[in-house]
């Protein structure tokens, strides 16, 4: 049953005794190794922009994290993510992933180029252990402002605990660090927790985002999630963007932070570094081929 339901489920297989030997001991190495990975600082970060469309610019990064696997090859989060949160490893993972993030929006301050950096929470990070101290010598330790750095929190994050989550997340919007809400509209979607809680930004989940063109409804509930945003004086980003239909749509709309393959796919921070500096930009040739299209410059 564990085998079909992190084989992503609704499925079905059949017991075996050899079968469930060979699956436990493959996962038994695959958590050792990636115990070793993440010790040994083998875990990798991509970083994928985040255009203002307006000003043609990448006004910040996301940091996206990569298990460079010796045998399995490139590994996502959805293939390892879900290992680290059962066997009590996704608060390190999580600090890691913090520290070389804030790290990379540190140095492109330091040349420059001051990109905010867009970090994923897990909700156990959030919720469990000391997330505020470990964030506070993060950003001691790095050197970032807090300012510059966005933590992306997920609903299911903080409905489980709305208290304690209430109570972190006015700490962090203390320390001066932004919140986003990510995957809006796909979870509780609770106008609860935006009336209650300090959250600065609404990242439209790239579901809604993928059929903007061809499905009305998709359509209005993009356009309801950016007028409650606007209304509420939050920043609104769509993510998923992979065509110039979309983004021109998210424009006529009045949403112009936007991320999505159409922009950048996620890259190493040398590639971001690349696309940032100016003289580079146009390597985006779709920021310019948008703009032209929209005639906003
Ligand atoms: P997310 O936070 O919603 O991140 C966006 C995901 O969409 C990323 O997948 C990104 O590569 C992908 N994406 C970006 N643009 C497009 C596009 O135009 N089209 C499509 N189809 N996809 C696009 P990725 O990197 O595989 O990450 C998957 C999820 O894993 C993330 O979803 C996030 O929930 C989680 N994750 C990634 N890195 C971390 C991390 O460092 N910590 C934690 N806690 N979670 C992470
Ligand atoms: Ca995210
Ligand atoms: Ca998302």
């Amino acid at each position: 049953m564990h085998r079909i339901k992190n084989e992503g489920g609704n499925s079905f297989g059949f017991y075996s005794m050899e079968s469930s030997v060979a699956w436990t001991r493959d996962r038994l190495k695959l958590e050792k190794e990636l115990r070793i990975a993440l010790n040994s600082g083998h875990l990798q970060v991509l970083y994928q922009p985040i255009v203002d469309v307006y000003q043609q610019n990448i006004v910040r990064m996301e940091a996206l994290v990569r298990w460079p696997h010796p045998t399995r090859g490139y590994l996502s989060p959805s293939e390892f993510i879900p290992l680290a949160e059962s066997i009590g490893l996704m608060e390190q993972l999580g600090k890691e992933v913090l520290k070389i993030a804030c790290l990379a929006a540190h140095k492109l301050i330091q040349i420059g180029k001051p990109i905010h950096v867009s970090v994923n929470v897990h909700p156990h990070q959030l919720l469990h252990g000391n997330f505020l101290p470990a964030l506070s010598r993060v950003l001691t330790e790095t050197g970032l402002p807090a300012t510059s750095l966005i933590l992306e929190i997920t609903e299911s994050a903080v409905v489980s605990d709305m208290a304690r989550a209430s109570v972190i997340l006015q700490q962090i919007n203390t320390l001066g660090a932004l919140i986003a809400l990510d995957d809006f509209g796909t979870g509780y979607s609770s106008l609860t927790l935006l009336r209650e809680l300090p959250i600065d930004i609404l990242k439209i989940d790239k579901s809604f985002i993928r059929a903007l063109d061809q499905n009305i409804n998709d359509l209005t509930i993009t356009q309801a999630i950016i007028g409650l945003g606007v209304n509420l004086g939050l920043m609104i980003v769509a993510e998923g963007v992979e065509s110039d239909r979309q983004a021109r749509i998210l424009l006529e709309n009045h949403c112009h932070l936007q991320q999505g393959y159409f922009f950048s796919r996620p890259v190493p921070y040398e590639s971001i570094l690349q696309l940032v500096n100016e003289a580079d930009l146009s390597n985006l040739a779709s920021i310019k081929q948008l703009c032209a299209i929209v005639n906003l410059k």
